[in-house]
């Protein structure tokens, strides 16, 4: 790993005076860096002990290192790194786990109509947003990328998955954070745990005992500003459920005053354009990991409609007109959503 993590999108703050009549006392939480990324496990249950709680929080985080060493890229050991590297060669067995994470990734391909595309490694991989100095690849590279880029070039059979070109690289980077976050959070619920926070790199898992998602009672989740540092765009509230935001702050390069982000649009190579910002709220990480980052690139209109029309999700996309920001929520999170003063 080369780069220093990018700073999470979200910042969780969570009610104490969730039970009036217990007296609050510090959760019990750990936070360390995996994937690329900060991650940090808080357990929030009050009648635990300390040696149980980082008993419990050795364990979601063991596992949260286990789904990167099955879903990194940048591995050539890993099991995506096994798949990738036998690109144009022959298919590789890898655990059913990972074929349902595939599958999966690949559903949201069809469902966007290849704006989500975690076969857009090659692209991502020549834009390198994690260097030291990025650069816009040549005009040339990327057209010739993009021919290896498509879910139609994946194959799977059983426990076996083959990319039919050589060259192509499954990327995972825009679904595997959400799925450790639930993985992790699964976890802690077969511990019996029943008040906890799992967040890798702001793609949050948050399970409360007896809430829904738009429980105002839980958390409150501050988003980041995506313009100005140290500052936040909003707030809402919620309960158990996943949350993610996808934005063109969290790696990008400025070049000849252009912003060059890391989500691409699998239909050009270069970054989606349009959107500066969009958090989804879903029943699970998974879910709002790649939900963020599949409506970022349809873009504002079709995003939108694409959050109304998806069953238990709400969300909010963020651009740009002239020097302000601009937002639209879908129905639910209207009532929750809370604008700052910028
Ligand atoms: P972050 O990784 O910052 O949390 P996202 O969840 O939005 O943000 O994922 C972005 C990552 O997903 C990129 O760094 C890249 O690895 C991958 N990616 C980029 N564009 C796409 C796309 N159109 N479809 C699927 N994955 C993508
Ligand atoms: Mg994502």
């Amino acid at each position: 790993m080369k780069s220093v993590p990018s700073l999470s999108s979200l910042i969780v703050i969570t009610l104490l005076s969730i039970s009036c009549n217990t007296p609050t006392r510090d959760p019990f939480t750990r936070e360390t860096t995996a994937m690329n990324t900060f991650v940090s496990v808080t357990i929030y249950d009050s009648d635990i002990e300390g040696a149980r709680a980082h008993a419990a929080i050795d364990s979601a985080l063991a596992e949260v290192h286990r789904i990167e060493l099955m879903a990194s890229d940048y591995s050539d050991t890993s099991e995506v790194g096994r798949i990738n590297s036998h690109a144009g060669v022959e298919s590789v067995s890898v655990s059913p786990e990972l074929v349902s994470l595939i599958e999966k990734s690949l559903e949201y391909a069809t469902k966007s109509a290849g704006a989500f595309d975690v076969t857009v490694g090659p692209l991502v991989k020549a834009w390198d947003f994690l260097a030291d100095h990025p650069r816009v690849p040549d005009q040339k590279v990327i057209a010739q990328l993009l021919t290896l880029v498509g879910k139609q070039h994946v194959s799977i059979n059983g426990d076996k998955v083959f990319l039919k070109r050589r060259g192509m690289r499954l990327d995972l980077g825009a679904i595997a954070k959400g799925y450790a976050a639930d993985r992790s959070s699964g976890i802690l619920k077969r511990l019996a745990l029943k008040r906890f926070i799992v967040d890798i790199g702001g793609n949050l898992s948050v399970f409360w005992d007896g809430t829904r998602v738009l429980d105002s009672t839980v958390a409150e989740i501050l988003i980041r500003h995506p313009r100005k540092d140290g500052e936040f765009f909003g707030s809402f509230m919620m309960g158990t459920g996943g949350v993610s935001t996808s934005g063109d702050y969290q790696r990008y390069f400025v070049h000849k005053g252009v912003r060059y982000h890391h989500i691409l649009n699998p239909a050009t190579g270069y970054p989606a354009q349009g959107v500066v910002a969009v958090t989804i709220v879903a029943s699970d990480a998974t879910t709002a990991d790649a939900l963020s980052t599949l409506v970022f690139v349809l873009g504002r209109e079709h995003g939108m409609e694409f959050i109304r029309n998806a069953a238990g999700v709400e969300g909010m996309v963020v651009w740009e007109s002239g020097d302000s920001l601009v937002h639209d929520l879908s129905p639910g999170f209207e009532k929750q959503f809370i604008r700052s003063n910028d």
